[in-house]
């Protein structure tokens, strides 16, 4: 009988990014409504930083995730990654014009060397075929969501209704605690996450400078450059474009230099990164749309009061995921007894599908409400309920999924290609966003702006089933590929 007592180092993991999410989500709470209402950027061009920026933060873990496997280890790259974030986020607590684009220029630099290496080290706890690896990632998951629900409730709440730049300074100080809690409890990883070579690291560069520093100071150099970036936003375009393919054939030519059954497995992984693509695309209108959504047209009303639509709408998922993963904590074990767990890529598959009902349920509650404009707010909280559900089925399946048909070597690097996936997912998100752009003159009115979300919510709900059912049909030959790993 196996031991299902989780390690006590994936507590350690659980807290140290609860406070990391919590100032992430903090201050995306705020990111699109602060551009569209208080930088007066016209929508189109506040989608479009938003776009960039979310596909930025999720793009450096690639490169993030590749140091740290070659370099730094997964501890060091946390370290830093986290000081770097904090940076950011206090730099965007300064009301000046150019902190906007630093700000934002260090969060996506720090986020790269902090996000996949954390999830790697969450991997690194567990044997290759030890079951409690799914249920660990999924109480990171929860760990990333309880972090999320508080930081889109208070900086949501701190931004929009005292002072956006005091919200996203708020993000900033719980950052700082996720990267004491790392530093004070990080003896208990005993040796997991160390540099793979601590000679290497001290190596010298370019003769003056230890292999190590270089990368902390490259990476500094990087931020004027991600700034430069910003102003000349329509380069991102060729980037994403740019990266989303070389990636793609740098996973092919490492696969097909493995064995039969290694490939089988990395190329199983592919599949599934490219589907997880679009489901971030669908999926990030949270983060977009969906909060001029929230405040525009859901009726925030309750006995007289008014909720903080941005607050409201940042706290929901991450809340449903909190309820919703003690469901599946449960569920996925149950059914593994019973010999009926789904197969990752049924999940994956499934995930379209609950979401697409999601959106589907956000179209109905827009078409049933066109003389006011408003959809009642249950409605609003059982959309998400469903688009909750798919998440899942797909995202903390997706981490585990990524440790374990990855070859060990390049986990990290697998690691940032999923959450590249999501770049390239969150940059499409801005592009769906931009086509929800309500014109001036009727942003404040409910009954106006309504149709300009709903004729393309529905559109995104049948891009979910379309998705969802297509999937379905690779589900076998997938598994095959698979083999012995569920
Ligand atoms: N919400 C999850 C997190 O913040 C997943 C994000 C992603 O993979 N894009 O970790």
């Amino acid at each position: 009988m196996q031991n299902h007592k989780q390690p006590k180092a994936l507590y350690l993991l659980f807290f140290t990014e609860m406070w990391e999410r919590f100032s992430f989500y903090g201050m995306k709470a705020l990111l699109l409504a602060y551009m569209v209402t208080q930088i007066k950027f016209d929508e189109p061009k506040a989608y479009a930083i938003l776009g960039s920026y979310a596909a930025l933060v999720y793009t450096m873990p690639m490169f993030g995730g590749m140091i740290a496997d070659k370099f730094l280890g997964y501890r060091k790259a946390i370290v830093f990654g986290g000081i770097i974030m904090s940076v950011g986020h206090f730099v965007l607590a300064i009301p000046q014009e150019w902190s906007f684009f630093y700000g934002m220029a260090f969060i996506i630099c720090g986020n790269g060397f902090f996000k996949p290496n954390i999830s790697s080290l969450v991997g690194t706890l567990y044997e290759e075929n030890d079951v409690r690896r799914d249920s660990g990632f999924s109480l990171f998951y929860m760990g990333i969501n309880i972090g999320a629900a508080l930081g889109g409730l208070l900086c949501g709440y701190v931004g929009q209704k005292i002072n956006w730049h005091y919200g996203f300074g708020l993000a900033g100080i719980f950052m700082i605690l996720g990267l004491v809690v790392f530093v004070l409890g990080k003896n208990i990883l005993q040796d997991k996450g160390l540099p793979p070579s601590e000679e290497v690291l001290k190596k010298p560069i370019l003769s003056f400078i230890k292999t190590e520093h270089f990368i902390y100071l490259a990476t500094l150099l990087l931020v004027p450059a991600v700034v430069f970036l910003f102003n000349q936003y329509s380069i991102m375009d060729y980037i994403m474009f740019g990266l989303g393919f070389l990636s793609f054939i740098y996973i092919l030519w490492i696969g097909f230099k493995l064995d039969l059954e290694s490939r089988n497995k990395l190329f199983a992984a592919l599949v599934m990164i490219v589907f997880s693509v679009l489901f971030w695309a669908f999926y990030e209108q949270n983060s977009g749309s969906l909060n001029l959504f929230a405040m525009r047209n859901v009726n925030m009303t309750i006995n007289g009061a008014e909720l903080p639509a941005l607050a409201i709408n940042n706290f929901l998922p991450p809340g449903w995921v909190i309820i919703l993963s003690i469901v599946f904590a449960w569920l996925w074990p149950w059914l593994n007894q019973k010999g009926k767990e789904p197969s990752t890529p049924l999940k994956f598959s499934l995930s379209f599908i609950l979401m697409g009902i999601g959106f589907f349920v956000f179209y109905l509650a827009c078409n049933n409400n066109i003389q006011t404009g408003l959809i009642p707010l249950w409605t609003f909280v059982l959309g998400y309920f469903f688009i909750i559900a798919g998440e899942l089925c797909l995202s903390p399946i997706g981490l585990s999924m990524i440790t374990k048909l990855s070859p060990t070597k390049i986990v990290g690097l697998m690691m940032g290609i999923w959450f590249f996936a999501s770049a390239i997912g969150e940059f499409m998100a801005g592009k769906i966003g931009a086509l929800m752009s309500v014109p001036e003159a009727v942003q404040n009115n409910s009954v106006a702006s309504m149709p300009y979300y709903s004729s393309i919510l529905s559109n995104i709900a049948l891009g979910c089933l379309a998705v969802g059912v297509t999937l379905f049909l690779f589900v076998p030959l997938l598994k095959k590929w698979m083999k012995n790993i569920n």
